[in-house]
């Protein structure tokens, strides 16, 4: 989809809101606001209400948006969110594991390619990888023709009781953060131990095997969404 260029109404920002809309609402497509918006994008909130009133008033709409009751995504416009993240999940794959990139550099990456790249190159990204349906933090790629299964993770934050879980995935955006989660084998696919604590308490945690406890900072521990393990 070819879109003018322009201060604040280039195709990548037009695709990072639209993107920031599907995240927030989440799998029931909840009305975002413009201050949860403003506060995703790092953009002033008067930018966002300008913005929004121009994608609910193009040709084909790519929002629905009524001031004071927040914003959801059209069809169209969730049809091209979801081909974004579909770039960006896949673009991440391949950097992780063609070009071996580390895993906290290929979000960053994957931000600037994922509006560019055309239908073909896509479609050889995913043959190549296989038609992955995870990308390397645990993220459901979206199907070509724009399925993404719903995640049915729970943030490790909201647990108090304690238990056995696996990870299921790690947020993407804070290099920083994943790099130190990596670097203490939290990563998709592992299994954690949790102990249980009150709300205040620090998550406590042992990874693999580990007998010593390992203490995530408050950083780590909300970047990270796992399952629990069936006990037998
Ligand atoms: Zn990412």
């Amino acid at each position: 989809m070819p879109a003018r260029r322009q201060a604040n109404g280039s195709s990548e920002s037009i695709d990072n809101y639209l993107k920031a809309i599907l995240t927030l609402g989440g799998p029931q497509e909840i009305r975002v606001t413009s201050t949860a918006l403003a506060e995703r994008l790092s953009v002033a909130p008067a930018s966002i209400t300008n913005m929004l009133q121009k994608l609910a008033a193009a040709e084909r709409p790519l929002v629905e948006y009524e001031r004071h009751r927040g914003v959801r995504l059209s069809s169209a416009g969730k049809k091209r969110a979801l081909e974004v993240v579909r770039h960006h999940r896949l673009i991440e794959t391949f950097l992780y594991q063609v070009l071996d990139y580390p895993i906290e550099e290929v979000h960053e990456e994957a931000e600037r390619l994922e509006h560019f790249i055309s239908e073909r190159f896509e479609e050889r990204i995913a043959a190549k990888l296989g038609h992955p349906q995870i990308d390397p933090h645990g993220h459901f790629i979206p199907t070509m023709e724009g399925h993404m299964p719903q995640q049915a993770s729970i943030r490790l934050t909201e647990v108090l009781a304690g238990g056995t879980f696996v990870i299921h995935s790690v947020d993407d955006r804070d290099a920083r953060t994943l790099r130190e989660l990596e670097a203490n084998g939290i990563k998709p696919g592992a299994k954690l131990k949790l102990k249980p604590r009150t709300p205040t308490e620090a998550c406590s945690v042992n990874i693999g095997r580990s007998a010593k406890p390992f203490d995530l900072s408050r950083a780590m521990a909300a970047d990270i969404r796992i399952v629990p393990v069936e006990k037998n």
